[in-house]
């Protein structure tokens, strides 16, 4: 099935739900950074997550940033995802390897350990708005689900899933469940919620078997006044990158910077984190930089 965000009401508007399957952006982001298990899962989650959390955005061009900084052996994970369906994102140390935990299933909340999650909402205006909470768990959903309760007050319920095999990721998704401030007193109803979010535990398993999100929404909101928007949306891996920002970002380290790369190295490599994509800039393409920035006036400098 091909990677969507599908949404969703229950309860006449007093449940919001999303649901998101990234398997194949996960997959891309698992080739592009060379990611092990535990990586793909930690990375997979948090995108998934990032997505869901981009879903409830408003105006055009909204992006959200997710950094999970733990003092865990993976070192940090970023992630850069927008309301119209793109995602990027990276892993500090992709190729850790931890051994599985006492369920057998991934360590994600062990590579990653203990430390903070960082929120970062931009809707556009230049103001971006963030937030910070203390991992709970590592495990990302957990996080996710703690930081939507404590610094944006609604009542949520977060399952995100990733499976990894020898051949690659054969399922990604993440369910977002919240309970809107119309209903967020209605205490029967938050707990149903989160009881029949708690049963969903094997999200991934159910992906996995071919379940589509509306087949899960279903079972999930069925009783309760369920409805589906017909329409979904396309999501996808994707990198704003470019020849031109790398050199722009080459400009910046100055003349004499420039002028030591082109004796050292004869050029200049940079790597994207977030995408992996390589850039080699030239000799001749270091000095145009120079040449540029002899010839900009002082006053353009400054700015
Ligand atoms: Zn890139």
């Amino acid at each position: 099935m091909a990677d969507q965000l599908i949404r969703a009401t229950a309860a006449e508007g007093g449940i919001r739900a999303v649901g998101v399957i990234t398997t194949r952006l996960t997959e891309e982001a698992r080739l592009r950074h060379k990611l092990s298990y535990v990586a793909t899962a930690a990375l997979g989650r948090t995108m998934a997550a990032g997505l869901l959390m981009a879903s409830n955005m408003k105006r055009t061009g909204s992006r959200v940033n997710v950094r999970v900084k733990g003092d865990g052996s993976l070192g940090g994970i970023l992630v850069d995802a927008g309301l119209d369906g793109t995602v990027r994102g990276y892993v500090a140390n992709p190729s850790v390897e931890l051994p599985p935990n006492s369920k057998g299933k991934l360590d994600v909340g062990g590579a990653v350990g203990s430390g903070y999650l960082y929120v970062v909402r931009d809707i556009g205006y230049g103001y971006p708005y963030s937030s910070t909470v203390e991992l709970v768990s590592g495990e990302i959903g957990d996080d996710v689900a703690h930081y939507l309760v404590s610094s944006e007050q609604t009542p949520s319920a977060i399952v995100l899933g990733v499976f990894v095999g020898a051949g690659g990721v054969t399922a990604a998704g993440g369910l977002l469940v919240q309970v809107l401030p119309k209903a967020a007193r209605d205490e029967a109803l938050v707990a149903t919620l989160e009881s029949r979010v708690a049963a969903l535990a094997g999200f991934t398993p159910l992906l996995q078997a071919g379940k589509t999100l509306t087949e899960i929404f279903n079972d999930l909101l069925g009783d309760m006044g369920l409805v589906i928007f017909p329409e979904s949306q396309m999501l996808r891996f994707h990198c704003g990158c470019s020849f031109d920002r790398v050199l722009g970002a080459l400009k910046i380290l100055g003349e004499a910077e420039l002028q030591d790369m082109i004796i050292k190295d004869d050029g200049a490599e940079a790597t994207c984190d977030f995408c992996g994509r390589v850039y080699q800039a030239s000799s001749d393409q270091l000095a145009e930089l120079i040449v540029d920035l002899q010839t900009e006036s002082p006053i353009k400098r400054k700015v």
